[in-house]
């Protein structure tokens, strides 16, 4: 690194920066009102108007990457939920079931000017249940005469009530502090309890397309589980079902399960159940109608799997239903509408009669093969110097950017570091990673290439 200009302890930053693993989850709950959406927006600051920058993913965002003393982590945001879907208790409920599932910590909002209500002790049931870290966030102290009202939080039995004024900043440092002590360095989900465990895969898509009727298919079970919402919290939310002489964990089956019809809202518990379910899944298989045109729904769900880096496979069901002629527009709006996985597995199957379900393990463990890829570096650097040589950068200001050399900076999924000796154009970089691809797979797999230019 010295000898090409790079100073060792800046190659090393920014090989940790790049190499972070998943991050931990902190989900923000409460009821309607208490201020959620005010405090998440404090919390990532002036990165979501980064975040929301992107056509098509504004509206039904519910994760979002924060950081506190530089420490980074996912924040999921409940705010966008509808309180008379189903009836405050319930939806709150609900919403708080799946936030709660998905993180490895918990802030919990209660508004100290209105006091705990019956809604909010029974929101302490859940959490007590789920026996995750709780930070409890007395809302709305705007000014020291509000003390008072925080600590009367204390009778919820969740520790110290924390008084902050998510509007105007008041305390929100402090409780973040308290937020950070309480949130492990990975995300215990996926990488901690898991290891050595079974795979976990999470069966995404939007309402319809057939999740139900394939994880009763592999499950070799004849009939839907339908539960009454008010049975839900007691529920398996994970359940461990043998393919392929394999034992799978499918994340968040309850969900997929449960027959809940909602009207208003439905898109937006929609997406958290799904945003929840990636969170805590390696893999997601995601669902596509194959007898409809591909939606921006299904296109949504794919991009908060492939933004939450997860491996990926694309199964289109109901194949049953496919005529010639839509099987050649199908075709067609593949290549037009999901080209952001066209490097994903892909399999044609029908939960209706079975057709290629025994395709969807091996799928499977091609995409976790390429999520879990490592290029050794010198085999890195070789291939670099191949392509830096038969196919060099544009001159641009009589000068010719270089990339001096790279490393993998992580794996789940694959992130990669370059190194280079001037500004490195968008078009370079998705022709270095279409290379990348082309020599090393990744198939099933998201990859993040991040480039640093010598000062
Ligand atoms: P959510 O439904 O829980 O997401 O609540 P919102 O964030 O939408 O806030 C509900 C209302 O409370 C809005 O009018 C906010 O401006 C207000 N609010 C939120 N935080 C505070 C606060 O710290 N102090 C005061 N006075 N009002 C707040
Ligand atoms: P979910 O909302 O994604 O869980 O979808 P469901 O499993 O409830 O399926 C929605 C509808 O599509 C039901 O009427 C199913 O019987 C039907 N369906 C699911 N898979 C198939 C399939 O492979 N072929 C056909 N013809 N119908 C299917």
């Amino acid at each position: 690194a010295a000898e090409e200009g790079f100073d060792v302890e800046d190659v090393e930053g920014a090989i940790e920066e790049a190499g972070h693993g998943p991050l931990p989850v902190l989900a923000v709950i409460g009821r309607p009102n208490v201020g959620k959406s005010t405090l998440v927006n404090r919390i990532i600051g002036r990165r979501e108007a980064v975040v929301e920058d992107r056509p098509g993913v504004t509206r039904d965002r519910v994760t979002y990457e924060a950081e506190w003393s530089g420490r980074r982590f996912k924040l999921v945001d409940t705010g966008g939920w509808e309180q008379d879907v189903l009836g405050i208790d319930a939806s709150v409920a609900a919403q708080a079931e799946y936030a709660i599932e998905a993180a490895d910590a918990v802030v919990f909002v209660v508004d100290a000017t209105v006091g705990a209500t019956d809604t909010d002790e029974a929101v302490v049931r859940l959490l007590r249940k789920a026996g995750k870290p709780v930070v409890l966030c007395a809302n709305k102290v705007d000014g020291p005469s509000g003390e008072a009202d925080a600590t009367a939080l204390w009778s919820l039995g969740l520790g110290e009530p924390h008084p902050i004024s998510a509007l105007h900043g008041r305390g929100t440092g402090d409780m973040l502090d308290a937020v950070l002590e309480a949130l492990p360095e990975a995300p215990e989900q996926t990488f901690g309890t898991a290891i050595g465990g079974p795979r976990r895969i999470a069966l995404i898509g939007r309402p319809n397309v057939g999740k139900s009727s394939l994880l009763n298919k592999v499950a070799n079970e004849d009939r839907v589980v339908v539960n009454e919402l008010a049975g839900t919290t007691r529920d398996p939310v994970d359940e461990l079902i043998e393919l392929g002489g394999v034992t799978w964990k499918f994340v968040d089956t309850a969900g997929i399960r449960k027959r809940v019809h909602l009207q208003q809202g439905a898109d937006y518990y929609a997406s958290l159940r799904t945003a929840a379910a990636v969170e805590k899944a390696e893999v997601a298989v995601i669902l596509i109608d194959a007898s409809e045109s591909i939606s921006v729904q299904d296109q949504r769900i794919v991009t908060m799997a492939v933004e939450a880096g997860r491996a990926i496979v694309v199964a289109y069901n109901k194949w049953d239903t496919l005529d010639e002629e839509r099987r050649y527009y199908l075709e067609r709006e593949i290549e037009t509408e999901l080209a952001q996985v066209a490097w994903a597995p892909r399999v044609n199957v029908s939960a209706a009669t079975g057709r290629h379900m025994e395709k969807l393990v091996p799928a499977i463990e091609t995409a976790l093969a390429g999520w879990e890829t490592r290029v050794p570096t010198g085999r890195l650097n070789a291939f670099l110097g191949e392509i830096v040589a038969s196919h060099p950068h544009p001159v641009r200001g009589g000068k010719q950017p270089r990339i001096l050399f790279g490393t993998q900076a992580g794996t789940k999924p694959p992130r990669f570091v370059f190194f280079a000796s001037g500004f490195i154009e968008a078009g370079y970089r998705r022709f270095l990673e279409r290379r990348l691809r082309e020599e090393f797979g990744f198939e099933g797999t998201p990859i993040h290439v991040s480039v640093r230019v010598r000062e």
